[in-house]
């Protein structure tokens, strides 16, 4: 099969409905709901809705499983994590095509999707878990010996559906702790179908897939018998989920929102960087927790940066993900796109606002707005201060470095900022005042599997990659032992 048309997967689909994978089997539901495709607005599938006794069992399952799988040695994790990635990669064709029907985004990027999280699997479980010494004199030894924590209830979001599920499952597993996740219920598909794929590569009950909407996944916050929530989705649903984890206690990963910043020096040479600040805001549609969001930029090159800007998004070509010209795909659902176009009409009515280019929601099927670079607003504005997730970029102008920082930091976000300067020492000098969990100098976006990213603020608690994220899996006992 070609994998290249939305005619060809839904039918594909048709024949073949995703179910869940519980307890090493594949499983139905009776209760099914439809999922849309973004660039129609049409049903294009759907998902088996997992009941309360379904949930029940998966756990159940996956806490059986918990004990043999933590006794297993890292050694057998990691040759089973490794098949996981080599699937995903013979898989990412067909994977894909699914994310683009049910997500948006153009074909190949969602095959890089599904590449890129094969990738930063094999880098984690690279990193070696071990114990690690705290003292050593002539007192004795103290030392963390790092346990699994039991199993791991993972909650994901719709924006980059199995790049977001893919790194919990490894981070969980490798740790030696089992999973019941649960994907989106606006893009269940292809994370469902990766479950029916992975059915056989670990044994029953480590891995549980299971699609539901956001019942189930309160459900999975609050059942006794999870110990950890991996969350990403959020910040409101992120306090939800930390208010549920709250009467067991349990050990929390939450990824949440970000409306990061950019600050464009004096020095920056923008005609140079313009195609990357451009690519770093509206990548998959601005729909990227860690995409540029707000872009100030040094008074004396504003206008020429925000002309370039303006250039980038006329030869950026919308339209839907199957087409291989396209490059930019829809916002992922109809409540999104309905909250983009209310910051749109927020800002057409904001006498200081300056839309350069865009400003609307196209005419037509599916949920597409234009790219749009908005200037003259400041902080206190709706786009400027909470996180839009959509094509639409506020470009403001600053004076001084201590203006930059300052403004940089307002708000209650605080994931990733950037600093883009010819100067990487004044650069670096900037990037040490901003309070966020990661601070790039000349890029933006992009996770480091061996660097620990998580959020400031409001955008989170704890880590997901590195060491310190897989630490986040474990339950360290320090150990002492006399001389
Ligand atoms: P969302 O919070 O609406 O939903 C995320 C998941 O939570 C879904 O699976 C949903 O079914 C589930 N859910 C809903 N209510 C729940 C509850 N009460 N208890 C438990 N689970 C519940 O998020 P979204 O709209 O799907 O995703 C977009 C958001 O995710 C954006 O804010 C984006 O910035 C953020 N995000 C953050 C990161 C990161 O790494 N920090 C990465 C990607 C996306």
């Amino acid at each position: 099969m070609q994998w290249n048309s939305a005619q060809a997967v839904m039918a594909h689909l048709a024949a073949h409905p995703v179910r869940h994978l519980i307890d090493g089997e594949l499983v139905d539901s009776a209760v099914h709901a439809g999922v849309i495709n973004p660039a129609t607005g049409e049903a294009c599938g759907s998902s088996p809705q997992a009941s309360r006794a379904q949930l029940e069992h998966a756990v159940a399952a996956a806490l059986r499983a918990q004990k043999a799988w933590a006794q297993t040695s890292f050694d057998e994790r990691r040759t089973r994590l490794k098949a996981f990635a080599d699937l995903l990669r013979s898989h990412a064709a067909e994977l894909g095509a699914l994310v683009t029907l049910e997500q948006g985004r153009p074909l190949t990027l969602a095959r890089g999707e599904i590449e890129r999280a094969a990738s930063l699997l094999e880098a984690v479980i690279g990193i070696e878990l071990g114990d690690e010494v705290l003292r050593a004199d002539a007192r004795g030894k103290v030392y963390f010996r790092f346990h699994p924590l039991g199993v791991v209830g993972a909650i994901a979001p719709w924006n980059v559906p199995v790049g977001l599920a893919v790194p919990k499952i490894t981070h969980a597993l490798y740790a030696g702790n089992t999973v019941v996740l649960k994907p989106s219920p606006y893009t269940p598909l292809a994370t469902l179908r990766l479950g029916e794929l992975a059915r056989d590569l670990f044994p029953s009950g480590v891995l549980n897939i299971i699609g539901g909407g956001n019942e189930i996944g309160e459900a999975i916050a609050t059942h006794p018998d999870i110990a950890k929530i991996s969350f990403t989705g959020s910040v409101p649903t992120g306090r939800r989920v930390m208010a549920s984890a709250a009467g067991r206690l349990k050990r929390l990963t939450l990824e949440l929102g970000g409306n990061d910043a950019a600050i464009v020096r004096e020095d920056a040479d923008i005609e140079r960087i313009a195609p990357q600040l451009f690519a770093a805001a509206f990548v998959n549609s601005g729909q990227v927790c860690m995409a540029i969001k707000r872009l100030y930029v040094h008074e004396s090159l504003h206008d020429r940066l925000a002309a370039l800007l303006c250039e980038q998004a006329a030869s950026l070509v919308v339209g839907d993900g199957f087409d291989p010209a396209t490059a930019m795909g829809p916002v992922q659902n109809l409540a999104q796109f309905e909250s983009v176009k209310a910051v749109l009409r927020d800002v057409r009515a904001d006498p200081k606002a300056r839309v350069l280019t865009g400003g609307y929601a196209r005419e037509g099927c599916g949920y597409f707005i234009e790219p749009t670079v908005v200037a003259g607003l400041a902080e206190g504005t709706r786009l400027v201060d909470q996180e839009t997730f959509g094509p639409v970029l506020p470009i403001l102008s600053y004076q001084t470095d201590e203006e930059a920082v300052q403004r940089a930091n307002a708000g209650e976000f605080g994931l990733g900022a950037s600093v883009w300067g010819e100067d990487l020492g004044a650069a670096e000098a900037m990037a040490r005042q901003l309070v966020a969990g990661t601070v790039w100098i000349n890029r933006h976006v992009g996770v480091d599997p061996l660097v620990p990213f998580g959020g400031a603020k409001s955008s989170g608690i704890g880590q997901q990659f590195g060491l310190g994220g897989l630490r986040d899996f474990m339950q360290p006992a320090a150990i002492y032992v006399p001389s």
